[in-house]
């Protein structure tokens, strides 16, 4: 398609030189699509023999000696390759499948072969320069009018837009080469003008490769996300699937709908962060997910939007790629029974099955780490221990079941006195264990009083209507004492001892002075046989005694 005149411009040769990359550069680019592959490599091909010859023709102008005839030959040559090439490539465009067929071939072997003929016949046999020149002119023009054909042929495939820039492209250099028919030549620059065109004819070629990959994709996509619709619809499990960006819901299944008691017409309403009913449990999740992007059997307290309790769901949720999102997929499990049944052992373990309260062990450790706290913050604490006073006395007179009620009711009235923060412990028998962080010895004796005040103002009822009254004894210890929770119980029960020895119904506080004293006596440890053995000390071995021990302790406390 060029013109030798080019190849004889100063700058010609180079920029000529940079069209062919750029053409061989895009025509590369389209080798990617399966089925533009072996009619682009013919045409790549084609346009490469065509450069050279040109450029052969340009040197056996220049030549201006005995060369020349060797330089036509050569160009003649190159010429039939150019457009045997030209022709291959044309007919696998127009080839409907890629492989190659003798019959939709023949056509370039029946243009190749003419054009052998030709050039050994006026080139060798009877050289000819006059035809010569013809056939410069007839054979690339054949040549690019079979080649429109073949892009003619792929205007209704996926490529159309550059198969119709290269069908226009291919005429117009038909057209330019057959005005040299009549004397009119084209500007030198033509060719590249044409190799330009053409490098974009290629790259349309990309885009509309890109574009149908592209679309293919999406179909894949669509089909996945289907078959995973169609997996969490039929899963028996809860599955919801939430966008990572704003966290709105995308899809969940029915389970999930009545699990989270989400209105089925509005499900991308929801928020998945909003079914948390700890933020600090969401919290430890998102993270987890953030870290590994995938967490298996972690327990999280869900809410609903209605506000109904709180319950406990088992998730194992990861990370996907969903509808062109980052998304979270969760799939859940209702463990509210297995959460009853651990919290049932758990209460088992720590607490006192008649009145409810917490037992020793468990206020021990507690307390032991509560103290480590307070150290290190540097603040107070006091413990309290409390006895019913004459207990023996309801327990012969009314019965153990109305002791019993007496302990439950006693258990009930001090821990609601008390703070949340505040540990309230059954110790053993009739005597019980209060910690109050955050106070000191004489905060803790007016905290000890207005207990024993609102204790001795309990009345419990028997079956017959009688009315039960009773008081308690405290004794106070605190952290001026000892930080050590052997030493705090003993010096408290010390207190204790004090407040029983001094009648009774009264609150005692164990002071430094005490202290010295106890420390004396090596701690009540070793405390003579002959003394008199405090009470606690003395029971502290003995089995606690309830008629109704494991009975349903929320019932008599109502
Ligand atoms: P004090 O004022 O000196 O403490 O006299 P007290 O009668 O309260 O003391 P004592 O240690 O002599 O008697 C405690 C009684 O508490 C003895 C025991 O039968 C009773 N008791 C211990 N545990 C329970 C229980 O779980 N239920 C009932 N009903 N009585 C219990
Ligand atoms: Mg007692
Ligand atoms: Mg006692």
């Amino acid at each position: 398609m060029g013109n030798y005149e080019i190849f004889l411009q100063p700058l010609g040769s180079s920029a000529s030189f940079f069209a062919l990359f750029c053409l061989l550069f895009s025509g590369f680019c389209v080798l990617k699509e399966k089925t533009l592959k072996l009619p682009i490599i013919f045409l790549l091909g084609g346009f490469l023999f065509d450069f050279f010859a040109v450029w052969v023709e340009a040197k056996a102008v220049e030549s201006q000696n005995d060369s020349v005839a060797l330089w036509v030959m050569f160009e003649m040559i190159l010429f039939l390759f150019a457009m045997f090439f030209m022709s291959l490539a044309a007919s696998a465009f127009v080839s409907p499948n890629s492989k190659f067929s003798l019959k939709s071939y023949s056509p370039a072997f029946l243009l190749g072969g003419l054009g052998l003929v030709s050039v050994v016949l006026f080139t060798i046999i009877i050289p000819d320069g006059e035809i010569i020149n013809k056939l410069r002119i007839i054979l690339p023009t054949a040549s690019f009018i079979y080649l429109a054909v073949g892009f003619g042929s792929k205007l209704k495939s996926d490529f159309r837009m550059g198969a119709t820039l290269a069908l226009i492209l291919s005429l117009a250099v038909a057209a330019d080469i057959t005005l040299k028919f009549f004397n009119i030549f084209s500007p030198w620059y033509m060719s590249i003008i044409f190799y330009i065109a053409f490098s974009l004819s290629f790259l349309l070629m990309c885009n509309d490769t890109l574009r149908l990959t592209l679309s293919k994709a999406q179909q894949e996509i669509t089909k996945y996300n289907q078959k995973i619709e169609e997996i969490i619809k039929l899963s028996p499990f809860p599955i919801v699937i939430s966008r990572l960006g704003d966290n709105k819901i995308i899809l969940a299944n029915d389970n999930a709908i009545k699990t989270f008691n989400m209105s089925q017409d509005n499900v991308s309403n929801y928020c998945l962060h909003d079914f948390f009913a700890d933020s600090h449990n969401k919290q430890q999740l998102l993270e987890l997910l953030e870290e590994r992007h995938e967490v298996q059997d972690f327990e999280v307290l869900i809410k609903t939007p209605q506000n109904d309790a709180p319950f406990w769901l088992l998730t194992s949720a990861n990370i996907i790629d969903y509808n062109n999102d980052v998304a979270i997929y969760a799939a859940f499990q209702d463990i509210t029974s297995r959460k009853a049944r651990e919290n049932v052992l758990q209460n088992q373990a720590t607490r006192d099955p008649l009145t409810g309260l917490y037992n020793r062990r468990y206020f021990e450790t507690e307390v032991a780490k509560k103290i480590a706290q307070a150290k290190s913050n540097n603040t107070s604490y006091s413990v309290l221990m409390l006895d019913a006073d004459f207990f023996k006395k309801v327990n012969d007179t009314y019965g153990h079941k109305i002791g019993d009620k007496v302990l439950i009711e006693l258990s009930s009235k001090t821990e609601k006195a008390l703070r949340d923060c505040d540990i309230v412990a059954r110790y053993g028998g009739e005597e019980f264990l209060v910690f109050l962080p955050n106070i000191n010895d004489e905060q803790a004796y007016k905290v000890a009083d207005r207990l024993r005040q609102t204790i001795s103002e309990i009345v419990v009822l028997t079956e017959t209507g009688k009315e039960v009254r009773f008081t308690v004894s405290i004794g106070v210890t605190s952290s001026l004492i000892s930080d050590n929770i052997d030493t705090l119980i003993k010096t408290a029960d010390e207190a204790l001892y004090k407040a029983k020895q001094n009648g009774r119904n009264r609150v005692e506080v164990f002071t430094l002075a005490d202290l010295q004293n106890f420390l004396n006596d090596g701690g009540s440890q070793v405390q003579d046989e002959n003394k008199n053995i405090h009470p606690v000390f003395a029971s502290e071995n003995n089995a606690e005694i309830s008629l109704l021990d494991g009975a349903d302790t929320q019932s008599l406390r109502e």
